[in-house]
Formats: C-alpha cells, structure tokens, sequence
C-alpha cells in the first residue's frame, strides 16, 4: 500500500537530533514557556519574514486568538471562504462573530476576489483568507478591498507554511496570520501545535497574553484570556524540522510537477499553481465525477487516499442555520475532490506506481 501520507518516515530522518532535544527539554525541568518556545518563535518569525511570532496550542486557537485580541465579538462578520476546513471558520463563531461565506476560484479553490466585495456590511469587520491545500492566495485585490473599506485582513496559513506570493511568504501577507502545526501539515510537530504571526507590536503583545490566561506577569489578567501554548517538546521538535522545510516543500513541488506532466487521463482534473513557488503542496487534490468509484478503484491498486473534504461546512450538522444555503462551486469541489498521495518521503517508484495507476482509470 503506497500510504497517503507516512507520517513516521517523515519524522524518522530527524531521530537524532529529536531524540537529543527531548532529552535536554526533560534534563532541564522546565516544560512551557521556556528558551525552546522562545528560539522556535525567533526562527519561524524569521523564516515567515515577520516581527513576531507566538506559539499557542493549535491552528484553531491560534485563528481563535487573532479575532479575539482584534475585539471582534457578538455582531461583527467576518467574511471567510465557503470552501475550507471548518476550523476557519469555527475561530469566527467561538468569538460569536457571524462568519460570511463566499464562494471558491473553481481552478485555484480558493477565495473567489471578485466576490468578496457584494459581502461587505457596515458590519464586516476581516476578511479571512486561507491558502488552501498549500497555495498561496493571490492576495492583491484582497489587499485594495481591505484598505478601501477599512478590513483587517486575517490568515489560515495552516495548510501553507513556505508558500510565496510576491517575494513574501504565508504569514507575512496580512495582518496576523494563524498556522497550525498538527503532524501532518507541511511542518508538523508530534501532537498539536500553533502560532500566530504578525508584524503589529500591539496585537503581538495582546495575543501573547491572551494565550496566557490574559495576563503579562503572573496573576495579574488583563483580558478574559485562554491557556493556549506550545509546549516545549513541540517548540524543540519544531526547531529541529524548519531547517528542513524549503527541501520538504521543493520535493513536494517536483512531485507535483511529476504528477501534471505525467497523469494523462481525461476523466481526471489536476490541480492548477499559478506560480510555482506560490504552491507548497499539503495536497494533491484532482477531481473526478465518480469520485467513490475512483476512490475504490485506487484502494484496490493499494493507493491510499483521503477526501479534503467530503461534507463544506455549510452543510454541517453543526451550522444547521446554514443547511439550506447554496454554494455550488463549493458543492462540486466537496462532490469531486479526491487528494492522492504527496509527501517529502515518497519514492521514485511509489510516484510512477501512482501515475501508472492514475492513467489506468478508465
Ligand atoms: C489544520 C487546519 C486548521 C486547524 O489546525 P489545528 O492545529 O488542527 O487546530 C485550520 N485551518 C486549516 C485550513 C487547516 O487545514
């Protein structure tokens, strides 16, 4: 079975050096909050080209702080794309904002621009964007509208760690910025993980506190906070794997590339990148009519696959409100979508193995 994702494989070429940082973490006592967190923050601000980065607990929470340290609550909207993983959007709703959904690019899947305007109340407050499966959204006219009707913009980088858009990576691209580090993204710990990142001293400042019970010194709260932190043993294991993310993602992009050059079957659409450095890659999603059927088919010739996703938020239990809303673009992808494996580790022969069978569809 080629897996769709080999999560052990991808952490085992760190052993060493993960190994030995665990060990210094356990030798030194002390466990939140210390000089792990603090030199992960340091470099990943770094690499993101920002002022600031804070580590929190997850890419959830780490959305969550963002509305939260803006004031944004009860009676403010936040327009969000239509087509994401519902974490985007749940970050609006526990800050009891109204989350405003538009409707996905049918070739990037992300945010359709040219739809975000007819969106915009007295009432919107954001406009969050997410780079979904990896790509950077082409953030320009976002950029026009936001300054025009005064928005703030918020980003989902959790799928997009290293993406660039005119010469800036993910995370660097708006306000703040929300990345989750769960163990399957592009850069991932071993168990959960987030941060936010930003250039705005204030809110950096606000936000550290906020995931902090609301306080800047022990037992004195400021604001209404949460307990969101990255611990020090993910912060360690962090450190030890950003070094290694542009290599991760550009074996990500050759596979891609691989991929588009050499899948040739016309009951398949393969992903689009409008810039190659603009894409990193989470997930190689084609779409195909009978999706269950290829998703069999692909079992059957020992594929692994995952469906991202197969129900759009809008038609989640959950958002029972919006069940009867219809977004077609955004029902289609759900209805086609199908991700195939792409990982730093796989094979030469695993990527043709796939290839062959893709092509072998019929
Ligand atoms: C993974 C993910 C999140 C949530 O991150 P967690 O760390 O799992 O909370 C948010 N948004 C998107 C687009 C994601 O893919």
């Amino acid at each position: 079975m080629i897996k769709f994702l080999d999560l052990h494989k991808i952490n085992e070429r760190f052993r060493k050096e993960i190994d030995e940082k665990i060990k210094e973490v356990l030798d030194s006592g002390w466990y939140l909050l210390g000089n792990q967190d603090k030199a992960f923050e340091k470099n990943f601000a770094d690499y993101c080209g920002v002022k600031h980065c804070i580590g929190c607990a997850n890419g959830l929470e780490a959305l969550t702080l963002i509305i939260r340290a803006y004031g944004f609550s009860k009676g403010d909207e936040i327009i969000v794309p239509a087509n994401t993983y519902i974490a985007s959007i749940l970050a609006i709703s526990e800050n009891g904002c109204t989350p405003v959904l538009v409707e996905p690019d049918i070739n990037t899947y992300n945010i359709n621009p040219d739809l975000i305007e007819e969106k915009i109340t007295e009432k919107t407050r954001a406009i969050m964007v997410v780079h979904l499966y990896g790509q950077a959204v082409q953030m320009e006219k976002i950029w026009q509208i936001a300054k025009k009707h005064n928005l703030k913009i918020i980003e989902d980088s959790a799928q997009a760690h290293g993406a660039v858009y005119q010469g800036k990576r993910t995370g660097n691209l708006s306000d703040a910025s929300g990345f989750s580090f769960y163990p399957g993204k592009n850069l991932g710990c071993m168990g959960d993980g987030g941060a936010v990142t930003t250039n705005d001293d204030e809110l950096a400042q606000k936000i550290r506190a906020l995931a902090n019970y609301g306080s800047h010194k022990k037992y004195c709260n400021l604001y209404k906070g949460l307990n969101s932190r990255l611990d020090e043993i993910q912060a360690a294991i962090l450190d030890v794997k950003l070094p290694h993310l542009d290599m991760d993602n550009e074996k990500r992009r050759q596979i891609a590339k691989y991929y588009r050059e050499n899948i040739k079957n016309p009951k398949l659409i393969l992903p689009e990148a409008y810039d190659e450095k603009a894409h990193v890659w989470h997930v190689f999603a084609v779409r195909t009519k009978d999706r269950d059927g290829f998703q069999q088919y692909l079992t059957q010739n020992e594929i692994q696959t995952i469906i991202h996703y197969p129900t759009p938020p809008h038609k989640q239990e959950a958002y029972k409100e919006w069940n009867n809303l219809s977004f077609p673009i955004t029902e289609e992808i759900h209805n086609t979508i199908i991700s195939i494996p792409i990982s730093p580790v796989m094979t030469d022969t695993e990527i043709q193995q796939v290839v062959e069978v893709l092509n072998g569809y019929n």
